[in-house]
């Protein structure tokens, strides 16, 4: 695997099984970061933790959720984009400020937290982490405004970058997303209780009720008086569009749209837009699968599974011997002969990033006896590393940033191959608006060599 989505974050407020319940929606969303898992819960008096390395299942058990007291609890899956991947540097992370107690559990990347963690320690400040995150809970601790709303905003507009947030406080769960709304974060309702969550698939787990989308530059704060939202910056709304692509369950509705349904739209769009001549459709498992059965639909060749997943790899396994070809991909998966055989075959994948799993896919296949293999990517060229909160290979690792797509194609020995036009992309998921820097190069916060670098939010 080349990239990684940062993380997942999750909350629960008023309700007597918090932890439990967190953890479950941790398991939901154990798709965003396998690194680590923690969760911090409060019964009001103090604060609760466990935090670990390693995967949500095998991090919490009985005993351990038992300590866990308290009806209010946040939790969090990391992957590492910022930050060396010790334990000091798993979340949630909690710190005792001159307005009370606070934890925090992020989702996102900072664009400026160098510059902002080299004046904190300028000025006396003991970072405990190397985390990006730090630097909400070093900034919130300095400021001196009356109530906590008014010292996050104004937090939020010394921060730039990707950030969706659970913040718990001894008496309240707060969410809150930046103003370009580049992460998701979803709010639910459980009986009375409310529940924040990275993607909605984990409400269905729980049984809880999706509410809506907590909005680009919204804070909502919930109390035993029920959630108040307000705005603490003028909205810029660019979602990532990778998050449709790749990111996100297929079972999650993310703003506003099924990501199984844009998916399959991607895949027909795919199929519009260049007509292919094959016996059989066949996905990358699993997030091909979608994609693979709308180009089915709309090119009326048939879908067909000619890969199987195993999936129970972990992230380590030993390799038994280096004369095993290409044994990385297929630990992970498996070419169907009986399926692939003397057919001319239609590959869907997601993505292209460096260009090594395809590579390695079609070799497979191919020698699994297929007579073509027609590669289709339900994306356009990824040419630009992302700086939001996915942890990228460098600009010169990615293929598409230096080749074209005849390039391509031979390198992954292809007999032909097509990426999703932007457009058809965009169109697939019926909105506008996006963060698409990672197809295009067109960065929506401005990264330090733009001379549009630090334009400051629109206040309200
Ligand atoms: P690559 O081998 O670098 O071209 O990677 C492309 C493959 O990685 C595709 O099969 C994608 O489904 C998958 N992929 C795309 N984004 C990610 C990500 N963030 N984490 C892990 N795998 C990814």
């Amino acid at each position: 695997m080349s990239i990684h989505d940062k993380c997942a974050i999750f909350g629960v407020f008023g309700d007597e099984e918090a932890a439990n319940l967190t953890y479950l929606g941790l398991y939901a969303l154990q798709h965003r970061g396998q690194e680590s898992t923690g969760i911090i819960s409060t019964d009001g008096e103090q604060f609760h933790a466990h935090k670990a390395r390693g995967l949500v299942a095998d991090n919490f058990d009985k005993q351990i959720l038992s300590t866990l007291k308290g009806d209010m609890a946040i939790g969090h899956n990391r992957y590492s984009t910022t930050g060396a991947s010790s334990v000091s540097n798993i979340q949630p992370f909690a710190a005792h400020l001159n307005s009370g107690d606070i934890s925090i559990a992020h989702n996102g990347n900072l664009i400026n937290s160098e510059s902002i963690r080299h004046k904190l320690v300028e000025d006396g400040a003991i970072f405990h982490t190397s985390s990006d995150t730090e630097n909400f809970l070093q900034l919130l601790a300095r400021r001196r405004e009356f109530t906590l709303n008014e010292r996050l905003s104004s937090v939020f507009h010394q921060v730039m970058g990707a950030y969706s947030l659970v913040i718990m406080t001894k008496n309240s769960l707060i969410g809150a997303v930046d103003p370009y709304g580049i992460r998701p974060l979803s709010l639910g309702k459980k009986g009375d209780s409310y529940i924040l969550s990275s993607e909605s698939c984990a409400f269905d787990l729980i049984e809880a009720e999706f509410v809506r989308d907590i909005l680009p530059g919204e804070i909502i704060t919930i109390d035993k008086n029920g959630p108040k939202s307000f705005f603490f910056c003028k909205p810029v709304m660019n979602h990532c569009i990778f998050e449709y692509v790749y990111f996100s369950r297929p079972d999650s509705l993310l703003w506003g749209k099924s990501v199984y349904k844009v998916r399959e739209k991607m895949g027909m769009i795919l199929a519009e837009e260049l007509e292919t001549e094959a016996d059989i459709v066949i996905p990358v498992p699993d997030s091909g699968i979608p994609a693979a059965l709308g180009f089915a639909k709309q090119s009326g060749i048939r879908f067909e599974i000619g890969l199987m997943r195993n999936h129970y790899v972990g992230r380590t396994f030993i390799e038994p011997s280096q004369s095993i070809r290409h044994f990385g991909v297929k630990i992970k998966l498996n070419p169907i002969r009986s399926v692939v055989e003397g057919k001319n075959v239609v590959v869907i994948d997601d993505s292209i990033v460096r260009g090594t799993t395809s590579k390695k896919i079609i070799k497979m296949i191919k020698e699994a006896g297929a007579k073509k293999v027609h590669m289709r990517i339900s994306s356009p060229p990824f040419i630009s590393p992302c700086f939001y909160g996915i942890d990228t290979p460098t600009r010169r690792e990615l293929i598409a940033s230096s080749h074209t797509t005849e390039e391509i194609r031979r390198h992954i020995t292809a007999d032909s191959l097509n990426f999703l036009s932007l457009n058809g992309m965009i169109r697939a998921t019926g909105k506008k608006n996006f963060c698409t820097a990672c197809f295009t190069g067109n960065y929506p916060i401005k990264l330090k060599n733009s001379p549009e670098y630090g334009t400051p939010l629109p206040f309200i």
